[in-house]
């Protein structure tokens, strides 16, 4: 039930701060699992958290917050959010734009062939393979460890394909960053041009915000869009807060850092504008990649629709917090908050990528909301 600003009945016993996947999967247990009343609440004027889609041009559905491509190796995951949505096979490729050529990222042995001269790619690719062994993936920082023509191919890869990649969208070089973030691409000894190889990989068939509504669509979950926590703060005795952990303990322990992105959606007046879902710029122009939506949504039209992300210093109550950035010094800023998380155990529950400060994809945002209600939620009544 969505309701209009103002509306609340006087009490419930749960109130979710946040109607993305942490919120909304936690709002759907609450009320399914425990018969409990729920109010859920988004200061944004939609549902589906960062994962919100809506018709734009020729009805082609865009994604307001960046691209977001669902894959997962998590039978429980799938098999959860199958209940409330049927799914598009879609496997993501990415190229990257690179010397004048567009080639396949993460980087694999036909990158290597469209890059070098054939005798050259194919001894290159036999000492990777070699070295390696076939089908497996390396992470960029632990092939520059090596040595010889290794190291050399392994530092022509960083230098094309991560280094400046990396200090457009963070600001930092891949080795001030946590090694789990450049790992996230690794290079691949194979010739395997998905840009995920996750078990199940496909799109909601009629997009995340449907899929999302059909999440709410429960008697005992209110919505209330366009609200900020603060609000209705005092309506239930029970919260689940997936903002931002530092907002809500108004910054005591200093802001967190975040990183941020502005979008710029275009349309063009062709059938299809690009080959793959993405392409990447590392070395070129100010944005780090363009994707266009109807590869991913499978629409057929006229006209086409795309998106520049342009990453950028996020500045609080300015611009939206998109990325927990994952340096060692970022996860000492997070204890004392993590402290005074905990301080509060048994009243406010934390979770979520702004919740728990932490990089999380779709499916781990929905594999912590699902664990954490198992664990600890549904032993609170
Ligand atoms: C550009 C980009 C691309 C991405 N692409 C992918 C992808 O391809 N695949 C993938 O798996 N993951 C992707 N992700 C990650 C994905 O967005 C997250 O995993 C997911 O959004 C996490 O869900 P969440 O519920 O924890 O957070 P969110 O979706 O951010 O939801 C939190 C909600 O809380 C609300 N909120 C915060 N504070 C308050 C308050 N005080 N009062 C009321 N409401 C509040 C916010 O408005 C927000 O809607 C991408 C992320 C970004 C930024």
């Amino acid at each position: 039930m969505q309701l209009s600003p103002g509306s609340f009945l006087s009490r419930y016993d749960w109130i979710i701060v946040g109607a993305g996947y942490t919120g909304a999967v936690l709002a759907e247990r609450i009320a399914s699992q425990l018969d409990r009343k729920v109010l859920i609440v988004d200061r944004r004027d939609h549902i589906a958290g960062n994962a919100h889609d809506r018709p734009g041009a020729h009805g082609i559905l865009v994604h307001k917050y960046g691209p977001h491509i669902f894959h997962t190796n998590s039978d429980k995951v799938w098999t959860y959010l199958s209940q409330f949505t049927g799914w598009r096979p879609y496997e993501h490729r990415v190229l990257g734009s690179i010397d004048g050529r567009l080639v396949p990222i993460p980087f694999n042995l036909d990158s290597l062939e469209a890059l070098f001269a054939p005798a050259e790619a194919a001894s290159l690719a036999g000492l990777l393979v070699d070295t390696y062994g076939l089908e497996k993936n390396v992470p960029i920082l632990k092939m520059r460890e090596s040595g010889g023509r290794l190291k050399d191919l392994a530092d022509f890869i960083y230098a094309k394909v991560f280094e400046n990649y990396t200090l457009k969208q963070w600001s930092l070089r891949p080795e001030e960053l946590d090694a789990s973030v450049s790992a996230r691409v690794p290079v691949r000894i194979s010739r395997d041009g998905r840009y995920f190889q996750d078990v199940h990989q496909a799109m909601p068939d009629a997009g995340y915000t449907k899929m999302f509504e059909r999440i709410l669509d429960h008697p005992n979950i209110a919505i209330a869009t366009g609200t900020d926590y603060k609000s209705v703060a005092g309506q239930a005795d029970r919260i689940v807060f997936t903002g931002p952990i530092d907002e809500f303990f108004d910054y005591q322990f200093g802001p967190l850092p975040y990183r941020s992105l502005r979008f710029e959606v275009f349309e063009k007046d062709v059938a299809e504008a690009q080959p793959v879902g993405t392409v990447n710029y590392p070395n070129d122009h100010a944005y780090t990649r363009i994707t266009e939506f109807k590869h991913l949504t499978g629409q057929q039209a006229p006209g086409t629709v795309l998106v520049e992300e342009y990453p950028q210093a996020h500045a609080p109550g300015a611009n939206e917090p998109y990325y927990p950035i994952p340096t060692p010094g970022t996860a000492e800023l997070l204890k004392p908050y993590q402290a005074a998380a905990r301080s509060l155990e048994g009243k406010v529950w934390f979770a979520g990528r702004l919740g728990d400060y932490a990089y999380y994809n779709m499916d781990q945002a929905c594999a912590r909301a699902l664990a954490l209600f198992e664990k600890q939620i549904a032993h609170a009544r």
